[in-house]
């Protein structure tokens, strides 16, 4: 493995080095201690020849879309954080050629601008198309899947197209969370639409997730969503919607069981939404993960449901 010195040397070739950077500085719940190194990446070669480098020199890397569903260790990271910072965006008719580190929102406003429909439900997701892809982030009965045409990832050396339906997409999953590989460039394909009612629906939902985000840092709803397929109690005492639409909402379990404002440390329940767990004033990864754990088991012993965690804990 190269020298400190000669891997600090090697990485400013690919972009902006950082040294002992705290991770907290760089995702939204505001949790982490210092990376070893941070680099910030802007072009998609030299991403491609940083992987390469670092796996051939066997330096551990971790990949930082916008921080926006990572949960940091307060070790922080041994290693290399890599820093996607890549944004080139490119509408050609129906299409939008996107670069991973392009943030969710310009790619939203880039449809819209275009008056391409299908990318509304997600005005207000924050974090970049790379993180959305590699989670299939969604809302509102949609998600980032259904308008991908094709994924281009680095993995292992070598540079891999692969069509949607070999992504394994499902609900908040894709097979770059089992599989790896990083996520380098995305093709979206959308219908055209109707400009007035995109840019109407693209601001009604920033607007409705003004009054729903919780104002503390978090890094967005903390648990999936049970599946009423896997409801172990008897769904006819479950609220009518939640029936109907075949889900059920974590937060709601967690609210029913009074633990909005449920605090350990500086971490803790949101006051305003369930799902949502937040950083209330120097929360570490420690204090979080004892927020979960108390969480799941309450909701455990009432319930019967394992909650699974959708935002990614980096140990
Ligand atoms: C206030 C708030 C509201 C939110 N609302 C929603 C919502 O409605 N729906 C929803 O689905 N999510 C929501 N989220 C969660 C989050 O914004 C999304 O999951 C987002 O898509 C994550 O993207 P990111 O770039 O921030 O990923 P990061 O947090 O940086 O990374 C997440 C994971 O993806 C990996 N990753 C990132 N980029 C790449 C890449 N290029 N290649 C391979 N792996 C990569 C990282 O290594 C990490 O494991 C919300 C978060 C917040 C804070």
């Amino acid at each position: 493995m190269a020298s400190m010195n000669e891997l600090y040397k090697e990485l400013k070739k690919y972009g902006r080095v950082r040294l002992n950077e705290p991770m907290r500085k760089h995702t939204t719940i505001q949790v982490g201690g210092p990376a070893e190194y941070l680099v910030s990446v802007n072009d998609n070669d030299k991403l491609v020849g940083l992987l390469s480098y670092l796996s051939g020199e066997g330096v551990p890397f971790f990949i930082l879309g916008g921080g926006s569903n990572v949960l940091m260790s307060d070790n922080g990271f041994e290693g290399v954080v890599i820093s996607v910072e890549t944004n080139k965006l490119d509408c050609q008719g129906g299409k939008i050629v996107c670069d991973s580190g392009a943030s969710f929102s310009s790619l939203v406003s880039a449809a819209a601008a275009n008056s391409l429909t299908g990318m509304e439900w997600a005005a207000g997701i924050p974090g970049t198309v790379g993180g959305a892809v590699r989670g299939n982030a969604g809302a509102m009965g949609s998600d980032t899947s259904q308008s991908i045409e094709d994924v281009y990832i680095w993995k292992d050396g070598e540079i891999i197209s692969l069509q949607r339906n070999e992504c394994d997409f499902g609900y908040r999953n894709s097979i770059f969370k089992k599989d790896g590989g990083v996520i380098l460039r995305i093709i979206f394909k959308f219908s055209p639409g109707d400009a007035k009612e995109i840019l109407r629906l693209t601001s009604d939902n920033i607007a409705g997730r003004h009054g729903r985000h919780p104002a503390l840092p978090s890094a967005g709803s903390f648990f999936k969503n049970i599946k009423l397929a896997n409801w172990p109690g008897e769904p006819g005492l479950l609220p009518a919607q939640y029936r109907e639409r075949g889900t059920i909402p974590a937060g709601y379990l967690i609210e029913e069981l009074g633990l909005k404002g449920f605090q350990i440390g500086g971490a803790g329940v949101s006051q305003e939404h369930g799902n949502f767990i937040v950083n209330y004033g120097g929360a570490t990864q420690a204090d979080i993960i004892a927020v979960v754990e108390a969480v799941k088991e309450k909701v455990y012993n009432r319930y019967g449901v394992e909650l699974v965690p959708e935002v990614e804990i980096v140990k």
